[in-house]
């Protein structure tokens, strides 16, 4: 249990620190660390390095030097600070990433000013997640300001390339044992779920190509081919047909939001045959047809099951004998991870959250992954969630945007969370 007068003092510094929370926040958003390609990490990592530093933690760069993604140009650099109190454990790692998507056309504001207006703070990354990451540095702060010493260890992390996987981030950082079971004891990562949320898990991925093999021909004489477009077309309809009334009837306990996405879900992400693409035409009966399936599974499901209910349709149809023929490829897996039930984390953030804002929060697992996967399948650290100002909804939208008021209330709960788990 945290002394009421610390908790007190905490919550008040992290309050008065609110145009620091802000300000942190629209600095981040001015660095456009857009992903692809991954523009500007160095200058971000930076600038985070220094903030950790006059907080006096011990900061570290980490950069990916043996990655395919690390270029001269683009170069994968990740930050962490680290500050010991009396003893090493329990170790608290805070962790966000610092990439975010680029943004479209559809803008009305400058998606780098870090425009503040109404109370809102607008840019690229406002909410998913510089806000999380400002947040996260404030919280920790605060504790510092406020005077209070630490038993165990905090560290914070600014990590890149969570959009396109994380294998260059949060990946590395578990390979190279900086976030580790050995060392490390509760992450939180401050993905935008809402102060009054708790994400503890996410759904599973398979991503697999499906090939349909026909036969060229020319395109007057279709009869003497076999257009794998046709015979695509026909498994894209089998699937429809077999699995949307299968996939309806699971429902994962895990409490996914939004509601819809608590069952699997099927969607093609891309088709492409026959001279898809090519200026000149010639015609030909499409040889060859290669689709991209993103099966998203609930925990409840095995990976086995699922890919075991894709070939059955698959064979199914191939057995019908009328000649169409597939192939499958694996694209990649993520499997679904779920914070334990009882976890201390998830019990100190809940307190936490129903001392600041008053009511208890609702837990919730993610539709999509994030970097949880990593800590918990590479780090083996399974006490792990998200947690962090904004709704999901604002995430990758234009306009994107943060309430202040969930900056500060966010930070408010990870200051005494860190507080009782480490303080
Ligand atoms: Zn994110």
């Amino acid at each position: 249990m945290i002394p009421h007068q610390a908790a007190d003092r905490v919550l008040a510094e992290v309050s008065a620190a609110t145009d620091e929370i802000v300000a942190l926040t629209g600095d981040l958003i001015r660095l456009p660390t857009v992903n692809p390609p991954g523009a500007g990490y160095r200058e971000c990592a930076r600038l985070i390095g220094a903030r950790l530093g006059v907080m006096g933690m011990d900061v570290a760069y980490v950069d990916d030097v043996g990655r395919p993604e690390h270029s001269e140009r683009h170069p994968r650099v990740n930050v962490i600070g680290l500050l010991e109190g009396t003893q090493s454990r329990p170790c608290v790692h805070l962790s966000g990433h610092f990439d975010v998507v680029p943004p479209r056309e559809d803008w009305t504001e400058d998606p780098f000013g870090g425009l503040v207006r109404d109370g809102r703070i607008y840019g690229r990354g406002a909410s998913d997640m510089k806000s999380g990451i400002a947040a996260a540095v404030i919280a920790v702060d605060a504790i510092r300001r406020a005077g209070v010493s630490l038993r165990g260890t905090v560290e914070i992390s600014g990590t890149v390339d969570e959009e396109s996987g994380g294998f260059a981030g949060v990946a590395y950082l578990c390979e190279q044992g900086h976030i580790a079971a050995d060392r490390t004891d509760y992450v939180i990562i401050p993905e935008p779920f809402g102060p009054d949320r708790i994400c503890v898990g996410h759904r599973g991925v398979y991503w697999f190509y499906v090939i349909a093999h026909g036969y060229a021909a020319h395109g007057s004489m279709p009869h003497l081919g076999r257009s794998a477009i046709d015979d695509m077309a026909e498994l894209l309809m089998a699937m429809r047909a077999e699995l949307d009334p299968v996939m309806a009837q699971r429902l994962s306990t895990m409490s996914i939001v939004p509601e819809a996405s608590g069952r699997p879900s099927l969607n093609v992400n891309a088709v492409s045959g026959g001279q898809a693409g090519e200026l000149q035409q010639s015609p030909c009966v499409a040889d060859t047809c290669r689709a991209t399936f993103d099966r998203r599974f609930i925990p409840e499901e095995s990976l086995e099951d699922v890919r075991a209910e894709i070939a059955q349709i698959v064979s199914a149809l191939e057995a019908k004998g009328n000649g169409c023929r597939f192939t499958i490829e694996d694209r990649m897996i993520v499997h679904p991870t779920r914070t334990p039930e009882e976890s201390p984390l998830v019990r100190a953030l809940s307190s936490a959250v129903s001392a600041v804002r008053g009511s208890p929060p609702q837990l919730v697992g993610s539709p999509g992954t994030y970097d949880q996967k990593h800590v918990a399948r590479i780090g083996g650290v399974v006490h792990c969630v998200a947690y962090g100002p904004c709704p999901l909804t604002e995430a990758h939208q234009p306009d994107e945007s943060c309430a202040i008021e969930d900056l500060v209330a966010s930070a408010q709960v990870m200051a005494l969370t860190v507080l009782e788990l480490v303080g």
